[in-house]
Formats: C-alpha cells, structure tokens, sequence
C-alpha cells in the first residue's frame, strides 16, 4: 500500500471508527502488507485488532468506498474448510448448482459464500 492510501486509511480509522491508537497501529500495519490484486479476509483483521467482525466489514467497506477496495464474494467449502477459488461480484453471479472441487460438497450460495475485499489500488 502506498503511504497516501495508509495515511487516508488512518483517518478513517481515527475519525469515523474511534480506534484506539494501537488499534489503528495494528490494523495500518496489516493493511500495508497488502498489494494490488491480492484478497483480503475479514478474519485476518479481526485476530490481529480483536476489533469486532462488524467494526472491521465496516471499515472495510468504508476503505471500498473510496476505490482502494473491491467487495467479492467467495464461495467456501465447510466440509473440508477451504475457499473454492471463485470470485463473484455480487450474490445472484455465484451459480446455483455448486459443489465444491475438492470433496463435492453441494455448496448453497447462500449459506457458503463469505465476503473477501480485493485490492484495486496500492
Ligand atoms: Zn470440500
């Protein structure tokens, strides 16, 4: 991540989320690992701040909105705990009849897709 994108990431987080200082410092630190085209998962964020799931969707979609962040969903395997792969935009994309590649699984997009952010801009 650029030092501009960091920089307007740690207002956010100060001016419209209320993070502690070490807080902000976790979550920054974090966050400038990531580069264009990587994913980003919620949960990476919530065990490194122990900032709650919905503070961090919140956050995450606040960083989207202004062009960093692209929100995706990913379909997830629970039977053997892995992510399938394919990357959706939005919920009606993700196909009807799924199963998972690895164990098939019949998968619901609905029960097994989980939000992932991706990097547009670093
Ligand atoms: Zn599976």
């Amino acid at each position: 991540m650029s030092p501009d994108i960091l920089l307007k990431v740690k207002d956010k987080l100060t001016n419209n989320f209320k993070l502690t200082d070490k807080q902000t410092t976790d979550f920054l630190e974090l966050f400038s690992r990531y580069k264009k085209g990587q994913l980003i998962y919620p949960g990476a964020f919530i065990r490194k701040t122990y900032l709650s799931m919905s503070v961090v969707y919140k956050i995450l979609e606040d960083i989207s909105s202004s062009g960093v962040l692209e929100r995706n969903f990913e379909v997830f395997c629970p039977s053997c705990s892995r992510y399938t792969g394919g990357l959706f935009s939005t919920l009606k994309d993700i196909p009807e009849e799924l199963e998972c590649d690895e164990c098939e699984t019949p998968l619901n997009f609905l029960d097994n897709s989980l939000v992932v952010y991706k990097v547009v801009l670093d």
